[in-house]
């Protein structure tokens, strides 16, 4: 029996809160969290499912997005049609990233931002995540491109922070050329 998430929405204050780092051992509950959460990140990616559940795709999940303020995000990135990796990282860290900028084309979305929002959110190309896997097992993830936005994206919600703080009011958006010099 597949039960949805109860993911907060943008209203909820906790969302603007700094989540603690997360001591080992992860408990057994936190564990299965996450692996609901992988499924319905990857239910939420695949048409029939989506359809089936009535899950709004998502890419990712951070914990404190379900009320719980610890520093540990998901990400299910479909890297050819049908076909995911996940990503389970337990206080994350960019350690390096690229001078160079990019945005999202379509701007970005967020499972707590029930509203579209326009504008480019300006991330680095590349980074190098660090981090732990839920065994305490150190990690270490090169992302670019889509996979490089998510781990920014996710890594702002452990800090309170919404895709849409990093809009700018003024110039919503960017030609590729433009955001490449930002
Ligand atoms: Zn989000």
């Amino acid at each position: 029996m597949f039960k949805k998430l109860n993911i907060l929405d943008e209203k909820d204050k906790t969302l603007r809160k700094i989540s603690k780092e997360a001591t080992f051992p992860i408990s057994e509950k936190e564990k299965d969290l996450v692996d609901q959460i992988i499924k319905e990140l990857t239910y939420s990616q695949i048409e029939e499912y989506a359809e089936k559940y009535d899950l709004r795709p998502g890419t990712g999940l951070a914990f404190p997005q379900l009320g719980i303020l610890k520093r540990i995000i998901v990400i299910v990135d479909e890297y050819e049609p049908g076909k995911f990796n996940n990503y389970v990282v337990v206080n994350p860290n960019i350690v390096s990233y690229s001078e160079e900028m990019i945005a999202a084309d379509v701007g970005e979305g967020c499972l707590s931002v029930n509203r579209e929002v326009d504008g480019h959110v300006p991330r680095h190309a590349r980074v190098t995540v660090t981090g732990f896997d839920l065994d305490g097992n150190p990690l270490r993830i090169r992302a670019r491109e889509e996979l490089s936005i998510a781990f920014q994206h996710e890594i702002d919600h452990l800090d309170g922070i919404l895709f849409y703080d990093r809009i700018n009011k003024k110039k919503p958006f960017f030609t590729e050329y433009e955001i490449r010099l930002i």
